[in-house]
């Protein structure tokens, strides 16, 4: 599904140029459950963002279900978004001012369905979240485990192959974490295809495969160890 070869990005901030993805080559099975693991600033987010079309990359090459992924136009990008994609990251971004319903409708409205079929939708997808009984709430009275819930019935509205979530349970107590959990090992159990960066070793654990990151590229597993500092 995801196969990305040799892939760069470097961010330019005046004279300061970070390479946050240098050479990352990833590919990612369809129906795979991935935790892309690694230290803070490691690249993890980039990764993210350029596999979900968030962000442009600078070099390499990106095929999502074996299209090309360098040089596409906004339109294009946000069709392939719209259409395979769902997002959800580590602050909810929810909308503050739309009950958690309206929330839910935010994707199908943008794809231009009818009112009622958005609706029964957005009802299904709540139900899968266990917030049946929350439509009316806005976020801010939610807990922060309900509100990521909503976050999540939100991404999967629209019923995408892929899920990518940054950071899922990086906000969240253990026990909300645990919920969080459950219901991503539901959702690929249903078929989706899920990359997470987490720095959570329990929810790393859960997933069916982990990479490691560092300095914007994988740590290859076969590699030999470095030689030991001297002591
Ligand atoms: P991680 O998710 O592993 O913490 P990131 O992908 O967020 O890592 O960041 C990788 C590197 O790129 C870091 O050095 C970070 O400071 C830098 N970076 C990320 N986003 C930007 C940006 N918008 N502008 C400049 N530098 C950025
Ligand atoms: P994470 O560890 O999840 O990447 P961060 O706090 O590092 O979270 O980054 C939050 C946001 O700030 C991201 O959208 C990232 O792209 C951006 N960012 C990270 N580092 C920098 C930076 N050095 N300059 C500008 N933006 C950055």
């Amino acid at each position: 599904m995801i196969r990305m070869t040799s892939v760069t990005k470097v961010y330019r901030r005046g004279l300061f140029e970070t390479h946050a993805l240098a050479g990352f080559t990833l590919h990612v099975a369809r129906g795979e459950f991935l935790a892309v693991m690694g230290p803070s600033g490691s690249g993890k987010t980039t990764f993210l963002n350029v596999a979900g079309l968030l962000d442009p990359f600078d070099g390499g090459e990106y095929l999502l279900d074996g299209e090309p992924m360098q040089g596409l136009s906004d339109a294009r990008a946000s069709a392939i978004r719209n259409g395979k994609i769902g997002f959800v990251f580590q602050s909810f971004q929810l909308i503050a001012d739309l009950d958690v319903l309206d929330n839910v409708d935010v994707p199908l409205r943008v794809r231009g369905l009818a009112a009622r079929v958005r609706r029964e939708r957005a009802l299904r997808a709540l139900e899968g979240v266990g917030l049946s009984a929350r439509l009316h709430h806005r976020p801010s009275e939610l807990s922060g485990g309900q509100q990521q819930r909503v976050a999540i019935a939100r991404a999967l509205v629209g019923e995408p192959s892929l899920l990518l979530a940054d950071e899922p349970t990086g906000n969240l107590d253990s026990r909300a974490a645990r919920q969080i959990l459950d219901l991503l090992e539901r959702i690929h159990a249903g078929g989706t295809t899920i990359v997470m960066t987490t720095h959570d070793p329990e929810l790393a654990a859960r997933a069916r495969r982990r990479v490691h990151v560092l300095d914007g590229k994988l740590i290859d597993p076969w590699a030999p160890a470095p030689p030991a500092p001297p002591s």
